[in-house]
């Protein structure tokens, strides 16, 4: 028997319990995990809670990142007690989670441990943190270069935008970080930001070009605050476009890309090839400063999962909160 959060649907709501599964409920797979270590995610949010149509179908263990040891293995990459991360895949979506004690997986799917970290920071990493870095190396080959001035980091008092400030940061870029908890200013500015602005300047409709001031951005949030940042990056800047939290509108115009030839860079960390996966995993081992990590999050055992999940989505999450599934 294992340990595991299950989302079920009844006739109109999702509900979530912590069970006792049979073992005989794993998915198929080639790898078996111990899993040692999961998060929670925005997304896990939405799935937890039901109010976005994440998950595929039910019953479903939600959680799209897990870090933990082989078991079993019928892969030939992986043996018995090799540490593994698993980001998205359509896991806790399409193929039961990370939010258990033991998950079944394709090998193929697996990103080997890096050195530089035990299971645990990799969680405090996890998709958020790995998205972050995704995020960075599109801006970096679109060749938006520190010296070519601010980036903006929008959502930075979550964990997509936090962990993107750090690494910003720690290339050597002026951060600029938005949020909407003006209190945190300390905590980003001890991530590496060197301003923290008001996120409602961004988020009301704005005009079709305003004052241009970043030469590229990481947004976390969409909606008219993507529209608003486009419509201030400067000429030949580029936005890397990765999260929803604020909408999944984009009411823009395309003045930005006509006018200034700015480029809006979509980042998806679910189907990343197995080579970007490695890429962006390598850069975090190389990037991350293990302190700021620390501080940048929470831990929380398994059941505390299901009343977080309404919290992340009312952005009242500092950060990364990690997992403890065997607690
Ligand atoms: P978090 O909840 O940790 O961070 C989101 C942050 O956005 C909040 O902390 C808050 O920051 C800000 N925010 C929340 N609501 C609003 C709002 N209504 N208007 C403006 N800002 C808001 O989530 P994650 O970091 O896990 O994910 C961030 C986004 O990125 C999510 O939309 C998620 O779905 C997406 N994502 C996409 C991935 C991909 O592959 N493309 C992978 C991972 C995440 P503050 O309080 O500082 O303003």
């Amino acid at each position: 028997m294992y340990r595991a959060i299950v989302l079920n649907k009844t006739e109109n709501a999702v509900e979530a319990t912590l069970e006792h599964r049979d073992e005989q409920a794993l998915p198929e797979g080639d790898v078996t995990v111990k899993v040692a270590w999961s998060t929670l995610n925005y997304k896990d949010g939405l799935a937890i809670t039901g109010k976005a149509p994440v998950v595929r179908h039910y019953p479903m263990v939600p959680g799209v990142d897990l870090s933990g040891t082989v078991e079993h293995s019928d892969h030939p990459r992986w043996r018995p007690g090799d540490c593994v991360i698993l980001n998205g895949w359509g896991v806790g979506e399409a193929h039961p989670g990370g939010l258990a004690e033991k998950a079944r997986l394709k090998g193929d799917w697996l990103v080997p441990l890096p050195e530089a970290f035990d299971l645990r920071q990799a969680m405090a990493i996890g998709t958020a943190g790995y998205t972050a870095m995704l995020c960075v190396l599109a801006l970096a080959r679109q060749g938006v270069d520190p010296d070519q001035g601010e980036i903006l980091v929008t959502g930075a008092g979550g964990g997509v935008g936090g962990i993107a400030v750090m690494l910003l940061a720690g290339r050597g870029y002026r951060v600029v970080a938005s949020t909407g908890r003006l209190q945190e200013a300390a905590y980003l500015k001890g991530l590496g930001a060197a301003e923290v602005m008001d996120r409602a300047a961004l988020s009301s409709p704005g005009k079709p070009l305003g004052k241009p001031r970043w030469a590229g951005a990481v947004d976390t949030v969409g909606s008219h605050t993507l529209a608003n940042v486009l419509a201030s990056t400067r000429y030949g800047g580029s936005v890397a476009a990765c999260g929803l939290a604020q909408g999944m509108d984009l009411p823009a115009t395309v003045a930005p890309f006509i006018l200034r030839g700015v480029n809006l860079l979509g980042v998806d960390s679910v189907y990343t090839p197995m080579e970007r996966r490695l890429e962006a995993w390598d850069c975090l081992a190389r990037e991350l400063e293990p302190d700021r990590l620390a501080a940048a999050t929470t831990e929380v055992a398994l059941a505390e999962v299901i009343p977080l999940a309404e919290k992340i989505l009312a952005g009242q999450v500092r950060g990364r909160a990690v997992v403890d599934v065997n607690r």
